[in-house]
C-alpha cells in the first residue's frame, strides 16, 4: 500500500490507493487527457485563480457564513454547532462552485457547448445558470422519473436556456442520465464539454470537482479559528457523489484532532434496492469511468437504489471516499428516510432554516451525536443546500393541509 498520505492523492493516473483511474471507451482518452493539462495548467495559473475567486464572490455570494446554531445547539444540549451555509449560495447549493470552477475551463479550452447531468436537478440548474452568463448553449440530461419529481428545477433550467433531455431509459434517473450524457460527449468532443456534478466519474474529474470543492472547508477553516480560535472536534456533510463532504474535509484531513462523519442515504432500511449507503452492503466494482464501492448484486448487475433525496439516490461513491473509508481517516454511517424527515423539520422550527433533504440526513447524525459531546466541544455540520425544491414532497409526507 502506498505510503502517500490522503492529501496528496490521487497519483499521476487517478489512482486513491486501490480506487479512481479512468475505465472509458478509446473515443473519451483524449478528451479526459485534454482535460486534466488544462486543470492542471489552470491550478499554477494566478489569472485562472484570480478569475474563479471573483465569480465565487461576486456572482454566487461567498463567502458563505459559518453561522453558530444556538437553539440546535441549546435543545441537544452538547456540543456546540455550527452551520457551514452553502444553502445561502447562488441557484442554492454548493454544485454552483464546481460549476463556475468548471465552465472558466471550459472557456479556456475553446468549447463552445456545454452539457451535464443531473438528478434532482441542482446541479443542472447550477450548469444552466453559469451557461447562461457565459453566454454558452447548454443540454442537460435528466432521469423521466427524476423530471417528473423534480419539475420545479425542469423549469429553472429551461428559463435559463438550457435544453432539458428527459431520459427514459433502465430506472430512468440519475444513473441513466450520465450514460447519456457520456454518450452526447463522445459524439461531440470538439464542441463540447461536459460539467460532471460531483467527486465521481473518470480521472480528473474527482480531483478536480474536489479542488473546486475545496474552498467550503478552506473557509470554515479560517472562520471557526477566528471565530473560537481552534479547531472543531467533528465534522458532518451528507454523502451523494461525495463533491460536499469532500469540499469540507479536505482542507483538514491532515489535521488529526478533527473526526470526520460522512452520511450516506439509508433510505427504508438497509436491505437491497432499498437504500443508496454504498459503505453498507456495497463492493469493490467499476460503475461509469470509475472504480469504487458500489451496490450490486452477485453477479455485478447494479441494484435499484431508494432515498427520499433525490441528491443521495446514486449506486456509487466517489473513489477518494473509498480511499478515506479503508483508511479510517473518515468515518461512514447512514440515516434513514423518517430521521432526516424530522432533522428537516426540527432545523426549520429551531433555527428559522429550510434544508435541503440531502442536508437534512447530515442534521439528523448532529442530533445523534451532539448530545453525547461535551459543551466544550465544536461540530462543523456542512449545510449543503436550501430546501425549496423539497417543501411540496416533505409537506405531503408529513401531512401539512392547505388552510381552508
Ligand atoms: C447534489 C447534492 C448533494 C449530494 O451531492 P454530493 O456530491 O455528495 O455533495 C447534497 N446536497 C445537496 C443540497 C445537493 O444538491
Amino acid at each position: 500500500m502506498s505510503k502517500k498520505s490522503s492529501a496528496t492523492m490521487p497519483d499521476a493516473r487517478g489512482h486513491f490507493g486501490p480506487y479512481g483511474g479512468r475505465f472509458v471507451p478509446e473515443t473519451l482518452m483524449q478528451p479526459l487527457c485534454e482535460l486534466e493539462t488544462e486543470f492542471y495548467r489552470a491550478q499554477k495559473d494566478p489569472a485562472f485563480k484570480r478569475e474563479f475567486e471573483y465569480y465565487l464572490k461576486e456572482f454566487c455570494g461567498r463567502p458563505t457564513p459559518l453561522y453558530f446554531a444556538e437553539r440546535l445547539t441549546k435543545e441537544l444540549g452538547g456540543a456546540k454547532i455550527y452551520l457551514k451555509r452553502e444553502d445561502l449560495l447562488h441557484t442554492g447549493a454548493h454544485k454552483i462552485n464546481n460549476a463556475i470552477g468548471q465552465i472558466l475551463l471550459a472557456r479556456r479550452m475553446g468549447k463552445t457547448r456545454i452539457i451535464a447531468e443531473t438528478g434532482a436537478g441542482q446541479h443542472g440548474v447550477a450548469t444552466a445558470t453559469v451557461a447562461a452568463m457565459f453566454g454558452l448553449k447548454c443540454v442537460v440530461y435528466m432521469g423521466a422519473v427524476d423530471c417528473e419529481r423534480q419539475a420545479l428545477n425542469v423549469y429553472r433550467m429551461k428559463m435559463l436556456g438550457a435544453e432539458v433531455v428527459s431520459v427514459k431509459a433502465g430506472q430512468q434517473t440519475l444513473k441513466e442520465a450520465i450514460n447519456e450524457a457520456m454518450r452526447d460527449w463522445v459524439t461531440n468532443i470538439r464542441t463540447t464539454h461536459y460539467i460532471l456534478g460531483t467527486v465521481y466519474g473518470a480521472h480528473p474529474y474527482p480531483v478536480m470537482v474536489r479542488n473546486f470543492q475545496r474552498v467550503i472547508g478552506d473557509e470554515a477553516r479560517r472562520q471557526i479559528l477566528k471565530q473560537e480560535k481552534r479547531l472543531p472536534n467533528l465534522l458532518i456533510a451528507c454523502v451523494g457523489g461525495g463533491s460536499n463532504a469532500m469540499g469540507l474535509f479536505y482542507p483538514f484531513l491532515k489535521d488529526k484532532s478533527v473526526r470526520m462523519v460522512g452520511v450516506e442515504a439509508g433510505g427504508r432500511g438497509i436491505k437491497p434496492n432499498q437504500h443508496a449507503a454504498r459503505f453498507h452492503g456495497g463492493s469493490l466494482g467499476v460503475l461509469q469511468g470509475t472504480r469504487s464501492y458500489i451496490l450490486q448484486d452477485k453477479n455485478g448487475q447494479i441494484q435499484l437504489t431508494h432515498s427520499v433525496s433525490a441528491g443521495l439516490d446514486y449506486a456509487a461513491v466517489g473513489p477518494e471516499h473509498a480511499w478515506l473509508h479503508d483508511r479510517k481517516r473518515v468515518e461512514y454511517t447512514y440515516i434513514k428516510d423518517d430521521a432526516a424527515l424530522e432533522a428537516f423539520m426540527k432545523l426549520a422550527r429551531l433555527e428559522g432554516i429550510i434544508p435541503a433533504l440531502e442536508s437534512a440526513h447530515a442534521i439528523a447524525e448532529v442530533m445523534k451525536r451532539a448530545p453525547k459531546m461535551s459543551r466544550n466541544k465544536l461540530i462543523i455540520v456542512n449545510l449543503s443546500g436550501r430546501g425549496d425544491k423539497d417543501v411540496t414532497q416533505v409537506a405531503d409526507k408529513v401531512g401539512l393541509q392547505m388552510p381552508k
